[in-house]
């Protein structure tokens, strides 16, 4: 059962409409490096799209309305009003937006040698040692206490200054090869390298420090920011730099973040060239703190889903809570995040009938988890079918996988907490390579199918 290439099956004017999706990812993975720039900059195109805020909204709602609700500029639900009540259920495409990063720690100043570092604790699971002797930027907010925020991006800017996590020169590192790959750089290890200079107009008594001191300047001058506005903020640590064509054939994409704003561009896209008016509603929500587990108010494990929900009902006139529970349970979701790409130089991870290929196509996984399925959504086999034949029906290039051989590792989404409302959902997304790592690699014919699998699904679900 092997499934085709997809690269061997396009048009001269397919190749262009997958230039042009993929041209605009590249876009979209460059100005969203972090949740809330990911949000930002949906809500920007689709309120030119005509979304409107549901906090917004006086009156009521109806069928062809296109309203969205965003839960502490970190995640966001928008919906597609169709002709066939709520009740019914909605098709719903999930991603998340947060990826492996390094967050800077509440109180990370600090000088050594004269040398001045940002403390930081890494977010999410990473190799720690793939992170070092990397251009970094950082990304975020500072929150101050008069209520102000503070947007913070340094490193993207070819003009702008970078920042920098060392390693041990191969000359000394006869001890550091010894050890496991997983301590070669431990994580107190993984503080970032921010400044060299000594302020020089300082009084003799107060000379300690002027490195820091320094950098504390500079923060103030630039961003109005004290020390103690550490302690209120956001600031995420990611590889500096923009997207990338991969390969002499530019057939993929190299970049950070792809995990899973791949999955959350194509769902966006899909959903803001849906056409006409959908028979059952649309939904396309994007969520934070997949990473770390779905957690806080934020993560998918929230209320903020439901309550939504719950709005758009009364919005419409038609709030109950058994409304409510129907329109959760009857819904149909693609759970959408990257799956891990067959690499044939680490083979032995994978089973290779039941791998996803680069360029064979959107992925579905009938299940995730680790160890005998534990902590899986297992999708219903009836509904796998009925997610294939509209997948065959609008010629999506897809392919089955699970992640790796049985019992050597395991992962998670969101699809089991979508599940918990009785609704269908399944796993789907695109195969990447090195997932996790500073920059992954996927390929641009899974960029366009998924991209033509979420528009098929939307209609048709
Ligand atoms: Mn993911
Ligand atoms: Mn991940």
């Amino acid at each position: 059962m092997e499934r085709r290439n997809a690269w061997k099956t396009y048009t001269q004017e397919q190749l262009k409409e997958l230039d042009q999706i993929n041209d605009r990812y590249k876009v979209c993975l460059d100005e969203g490096k972090t949740e809330r720039e990911c949000i930002r900059l949906t809500v920007k195109e689709i309120e030119k799209q005509g979304y409107r805020n549901l906090n917004d909204i006086k009156g009521s709602l109806k069928t062809g309305d296109k309203v969205y609700a965003v839960c502490m500029g970190k995640s966001i639900a928008m919906f597609r009003i169709g002709k066939e009540p709520l009740e019914n259920g909605m098709n719903i495409l999930g991603a998340h937006i947060d990826s492996p990063r390094i967050d800077v720690k509440q109180n990370p100043l600090y000088e050594n040698e004269e040398l001045a570092y940002l403390d930081t604790h890494y977010y999410g699971g990473i190799k720690k040692y793939q992170w070092v002797t990397l251009p970094l930027a950082m990304h975020g907010v500072v929150a101050k206490k008069d209520g102000s925020i503070v947007e913070i991006s340094i490193g993207e800017d070819a003009e702008d200054p970078v920042l920098y996590i060392t390693d041990l020169l191969i000359h000394l590192s006869g001890k550091q090869l010894q050890k496991k790959a997983a301590e070669v750089i431990e994580g107190e290890m993984l503080d970032i390298l921010i400044g060299s200079r000594p302020l020089a107009e300082l009084p003799d008594d107060s000379k300690k420090d002027a490195v820091k001191q320094n950098v504390l300047k500079i923060l103030n001058e630039k961003y109005g920011i004290e020390e103690e506005d550490f302690l209120s903020a956001e600031l995420e640590i990611v590889p500096a730099g923009k997207a990338r064509d991969c390969g002499l054939d530019r057939s993929m994409i190299a970049a950070y973040g792809q995990d899973d704003r791949v999955c959350a561009y194509t769902s966006l896209a899909a959903m803001l060239e849906m056409e006409e008016t959908p028979k059952r509603t649309g939904c396309c929500l994007l969520v934070d703190k997949e990473e770390i587990g779905s957690v806080g108010a934020t993560g998918m494990q929230s209320r903020f889903f439901e309550n939504s929900v719950a709005e758009l009902l009364d919005g419409m006139g038609c709030y109950s809570e058994l409304a409510l529970r129907r329109a959760l349970r009857n819904s149909s979701m693609l759970s959408s995040d990257v799956s891990a790409g067959y690499d044939p130089a680490y083979g032995e991870a994978f089973e290779k009938k039941n791998a996803a290929y680069l360029g064979r196509g959107i992925v579905l996984n009938k299940f995730t988890g680790a160890r005998g399925k534990s902590g899986s959504n297992d999708a219903n086999a009836e509904y796998v079918a009925r997610v294939r034949r509209i997948f065959d029906d609008h010629n999506v290039a897809f392919q089955t996988a699970e992640l790796g051989k049985v019992d050597f590792g395991g992962g998670g989404t969101i699809a089991y907490i979508a599940a918990l409302y009785g609704m269908e959902v399944i796993d789907s997304g695109v195969a990447v390579l090195s997932m996790h790592a500073p920059w992954e690699v996927t390929s641009k014919a899974d960029v366009y199918e998924a991209y033509k699998a979420y528009k098929a699904f939307l209609l048709d679900a």
